[in-house]
């Protein structure tokens, strides 16, 4: 899952950057909203932070001008205060959910992963195929009841493949959502990644579409 942080303050941007690192996002980063904004715009992502005081452009035009292109990613609006105003203005520019500094990182965490499991069309914090469990709060995953140890891309890997089930996934889009915009982008290391996946969950449980790309079986 990669995350956009738009925020101009420098400690809070590296502590949210931090905190997304440790919960195992990928993430890119933007001080105004200008440079935010053209991030949105030009990058696939899974969520994005967005502070409605920014220099260059406010978090308010910046979303209503994605909005109005049509990029319909989740975005958590970070306010200033704990203004009705800018709630409602946030709300009526097309924010999913909103959070008033200051915050608690865990609590940005948790609306993080809630808007990202809902854009997926999740209801459930645990995202289950066949014997395979991820448990979005805590990262862990078990295969028949056992813990199983995953590298961290090994673990984005699996995340972005267990919300899409049933959906053919493109190798270029694995890249894309796996590593953040300064990676040497290779597809072929997403086929070596698959590979070990399949070992360490002894299952085949994601199908290679020949030409197009992978397909997680759906739960019954
Ligand atoms: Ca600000």
């Amino acid at each position: 899952m990669r995350i956009l942080i738009v925020e101009d303050d420098l400690e809070l941007n590296r502590q949210l950057e931090e905190a997304c690192l440790e919960a195992g996002y990928v993430v890119d980063k933007a001080y105004d909203g200008e440079e935010g904004h053209f991030l949105g715009d030009t990058e696939p992502y899974d969520a994005v932070i967005l502070d409605i005081g920014l220099p260059v452009m406010d978090g308010i035009t910046v979303l209503e001008n994605w909005r109005k292109a049509e990029r319909k990613m989740p975005v958590l609006m970070l306010t200033a205060r704990d203004r009705w105003s800018d709630k409602v203005s946030g709300i009526d520019a097309g924010a999913d959910d909103y959070l008033a500094k200051p915050f608690h990182i865990e609590e940005m965490l948790a609306r993080l992963r809630a808007l990202i499991r809902r854009s997926n069309g999740h209801a459930s914090s645990e995202l289950v195929c066949g014997d395979i469990v991820l448990d979005t709060r805590t990262s862990k995953v078990t295969y028949k009841d056992k813990p199983v140890k995953l590298t961290s891309h090994e673990l984005r890997l699996l995340s972005y493949l267990l919300h899409h089930p049933g959906e053919i996934i493109s190798r270029t889009e694995l890249t894309e959502h796996l590593y953040d915009q300064d990676f040497d982008k290779d597809s072929n290391t997403i086929e070596v990644f698959v590979g070990r996946l399949r070992k360490k969950l002894n299952t085949d449980f994601v199908e290679t579409v020949r030409g197009l790309g992978y397909r997680l079986q759906e739960s019954e």
